[in-house]
């Protein structure tokens, strides 16, 4: 199938490689750089510009946020080819989703939102979580695709339902990230040596993915890699705190954790990866985690 792959950033760049193992990948990038690269490395094909992505029978956009996606959709949809399907694997707002697949269904063409969980190693190992949301049939169309860069594919309900509940489940991954940190600095400061209370919380009922994979490397071995922007974080956050909001509902910690993630975000910048956040508690201490 001929495929236009749309936004080469940490995610896209390795999905578009699988992709291009068993499909025409047609490659498409705001840096060009970044495209020509790619087209090189994995064999894919440079678009010349955007508007030749409109040729492909299925278009994938891997953007920072739906307003990105939005843009994009502007500039191909008059070009765009009836009976195709649009697979935004963005983690977006499942609101303007709802709106942009209304307009790519005015020109017959259908959508699925198929945001992904798994990080920059899953999408390079091709291990993702991919959380899809649209019509049975469209899910099985995307399904086709994704399982070149995802192990586990789930329908979740229709379109929007994907962004939801990939911006909740950051959610929850955000307030666990900021607890254990809270805890953890505490434990440092009552004399507590970190590789134990790591220890005894990866042993006990504390346990997650963040006290397990996230935050030992940073807190115990000092390394603050760049991998998930934070930036991202909080505009996930933000979207499931509007969506709390939409719908009446009384969700108090997860408004407390976007003010935190926004906060954090002023003080850190735009560049700044999310576990970066525990810095900011030790400095909200007066301390540091060295
Ligand atoms: P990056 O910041 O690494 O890449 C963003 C991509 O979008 C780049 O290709 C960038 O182009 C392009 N882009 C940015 N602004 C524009 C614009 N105005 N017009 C056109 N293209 C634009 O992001 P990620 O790959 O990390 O994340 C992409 C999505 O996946 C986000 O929604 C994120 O929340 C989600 N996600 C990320 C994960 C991660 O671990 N990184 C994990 C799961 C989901 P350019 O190269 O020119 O900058």
């Amino acid at each position: 199938m001929k495929i236009a792959f749309i936004g080469l950033g940490a995610m896209g760049y390795p999905m578009a490689r699988h992709l291009a193992k068993e499909h025409e990948v047609l490659v498409w990038n705001r840096t060009r750089e970044k495209a020509e690269r790619h087209a090189r490395e994995h064999g894919t094909k440079l678009a010349t510009d955007l508007a030749e992505c409109a040729g492909a029978e299925l278009v994938i956009t891997m953007l920072p946020t739906s307003r990105e996606v939005d843009l994009i959709v502007d500039e191909l949809l008059p070009h765009l080819r009836e009976g195709i399907l649009w697979i935004d694997a963005t983690s977006g707002d499942p609101n303007v989703s709802r709106e942009t697949a209304k307009r790519l269904a005015s020109k017959g063409v259908a959508f699925v939102d198929a945001p992904v969980t798994g990080a920059v190693v899953g999408a390079e190992n091709a291990t993702l979580t991919i959380m899809i949301g649209g019509t049975a049939k469209d899910f099985a169309r995307a399904n086709e695709i994704l399982r070149l860069n995802g192990k586990t594919i789930i329908h979740v309900g229709d379109i929007g339902a994907g962004h939801a509940i990939k911006v909740l489940t950051n959610s929850i991954m955000g307030a666990t990230v900021w607890i254990t940190s809270e805890c953890l600095l505490l434990a440092k400061q009552l004399g507590i040596d970190i590789k134990t209370a790591l220890e005894v919380t990866n042993a006990g009922s504390g346990r997650s993915n963040a006290s397990e994979n996230l935050l030992p490397m940073r807190l115990r071995d000092h390394k603050w890699p760049l991998v998930f922007k934070l930036a991202h974080h909080d505009k996930d956050i933000r979207i499931a705190t509007s969506l709390a909001h939409q719908q009446h509902a009384s969700t108090p910690l997860l408004a407390l954790t976007s003010q935190l993630f926004s906060a954090a975000l002023h003080e850190l910048g735009d560049q700044a990866d999310y576990i970066e956040v525990a810095k900011i508690i030790a400095k909200m201490n007066g301390t540091n985690w060295d």
